[in-house]
């Protein structure tokens, strides 16, 4: 496995990679959520590149930055292990000039959800992605439906700017209490992390309350709310019921839904979601 951390490297590693590549962009502390990503572009892409960067633009607090987990030996022996060709691993002086003047903003998909509690966030991941595909020129790149928003934001961004790459979105992986794995469950204490798994419930309660008929956006946003008012250290930034294309909140849910949920446990924000079917998918129940 090789290791590139210049983009001069990057590019060199790249013109020696024969075949299509597939590439899974993280931030690393890898979990078996980023590995199943990884593993499923080595088995579809003759080559798999990855790449480890914690991106400061799409941090929008300073010290949510530095908290976040880094474990750089750890992650290159689970992508030497999980069999990756070569991993970009750049400083962010590399990525990013003092004087960068040109920066990607996709509109409309970002206007809610974590657009609006997290402003220039997708700015940030748009941006990023867009350097990343320059450099790392792949045929397709993996991102998981844990961040929802995100995988529309980049469809959005694949279609508008005609770049020849297929994203391809992996289920979300997850604990056996439910709780999607994060980079950031390692910052929980114990008794947060119990509280942590509040958040699947919601979801579940949800897909249960759609499976039964119930279609009221605001009565399935409702049911959300309560079942988080259960975990007194969950703090709820926002719950939403949203159509699945637009991701503008539902007043009344069509076919399907994608309710989504962000809650704050002491200084750890989780995200989570779910598509909302007449029958649940095996992960809901
Ligand atoms: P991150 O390092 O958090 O930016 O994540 C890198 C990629 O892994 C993104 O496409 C995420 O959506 C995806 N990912 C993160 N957690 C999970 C999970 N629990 N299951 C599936 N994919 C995930």
């Amino acid at each position: 496995m090789r290791v590139a951390s210049t983009i001069a490297e990057m590019r060199a590693v790249r013109r020696s990679l024969t075949g299509g590549v597939g590439f899974v962009p993280t931030l690393g502390a890898l979990h078996e959520g980023h590995l199943s990503l990884v593993r499923a572009s080595v088995e579809q892409n003759a080559r798999t590149v990855a790449s480890v960067f914690v991106n400061p633009t799409q941090f929008g607090d300073p010290a949510d930055f530095d908290r976040y987990p880094r474990d750089t030996d750890r992650d290159l022996e689970l992508l030497r292990e999980a069999g990756v060709d070569a991993v970009f691993l750049p400083p962010a002086s590399e990525i990013y000039a003092a004087d960068d003047s040109t920066f990607v903003e996709v509109e409309q998909v970002t206007e809610g959800l974590e657009g609006e509690h997290r402003p220039g966030h997708f700015r940030g991941v748009a941006t990023v992605v867009t350097k990343l595909f320059n450099i790392v020129a792949p045929r397709r790149a993996y991102f998981g439906q844990k961040d929802a928003q995100q995988l529309a934001v980049l469809r959005r961004l694949v279609r508008d700017l005609h770049f020849d790459i297929e994203i391809v979105a992996m289920p979300t992986v997850r604990e056996p209490d439910g709780l999607a794995m994060s980079s950031r469950n390692a910052l929980l204490s114990p008794e947060q992390r119990r509280a942590a798994a509040g958040l699947y419930r919601a979801l579940q309660r949800a897909q249960q309350l759609f499976s039964a008929g119930e279609r009221d956006g605001e009565r399935l946003r409702g049911v959300m709310r309560e079942a988080l008012g259960g975990e007194p250290l969950a703090q709820v930034d926002y719950v939403s019921v949203a159509d699945p294309a637009s991701l503008r909140e539902a007043d009344s849910a069509g076919e399907t839904a994608l309710a989504s949920l962000a809650v704050r446990i002491g200084a750890v924000r989780l995200i989570d979601n779910a598509i909302l079917t007449p029958h649940a998918s095996r992960e809901m129940t």
